[in-house]
């Protein structure tokens, strides 16, 4: 049977990475989005609670949904279910979340989703010196966005593996994850 989740609202860019990453060796991927009237119809529970867990096996995606104004909260709990299940935590990018027909406060606003590449960087390689200047034009544009406060925990809490997130990249966030992990 089809995976139902699959025409939710996850652009296709992230889903390809997504998809990417669990070829690499794990069964599952955990996606972090706003949850969507669809996620909502297949977890009925899912309204009252605000978040919900959507499990499928098998081989197919583990999906942690959330309304998305806790999403910092929730992208934890998404890394939680992912290490309990064996699967490989995916957060979506600020710059897709604005994509759902219920898009939380942070993707309603995410200056990033006007040109979602900027951040998450372009399928084609680049060199070095191309990735440094949309690297540092990419933080230019975090520095002005109005939900950038809500932008950082949510970044921290997603530890991505790349793209640039409330004004940092993959990189810089994980130093900066380190003191508040070992405290
Ligand atoms: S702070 Fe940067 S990454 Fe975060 S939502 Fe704003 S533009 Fe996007």
């Amino acid at each position: 049977m089809a995976n139902p989740l699959r025409s939710s609202d996850v652009r296709p860019l992230r889903a390809a990475r997504s998809l990417r990453v669990s070829a690499q060796a794990p069964e599952h991927v955990v996606i972090v989005e706003p949850l969507t009237p669809e996620l909502r119809r297949l977890v009925p529970s899912a309204g009252d609670a605000g978040w919900a867990t959507v499990e499928r096996y098998g081989g197919r995606p583990v999906k942690v949904c959330a309304t998305g104004d806790d999403l910092a909260r929730l992208t934890a709990t998404a890394r939680g279910a992912a290490w309990t299940y064996g699967a490989v935590f995916t957060a979506s990018h600020p710059a897709t979340l604005a994509a759902g027909p219920e898009p939380c406060a942070l993707g309603q606003a995410a200056e990033c989703a006007y040109d979602p590449e900027l951040h998450t960087g372009p399928d084609a390689p680049e060199s070095p010196e191309q990735e440094s200047a949309r690297v540092a034009v990419a933080r230019q544009v975090c520095e002005t966005c109005p939900v950038r406060a809500l932008c950082l925990p949510y970044a921290l809490a997603s530890a991505p593996a790349d793209g640039v997130w409330a004004g940092y990249t993959a990189d810089e966030l994980a130093a900066l994850a380190r003191p508040a992990l070992a405290s």
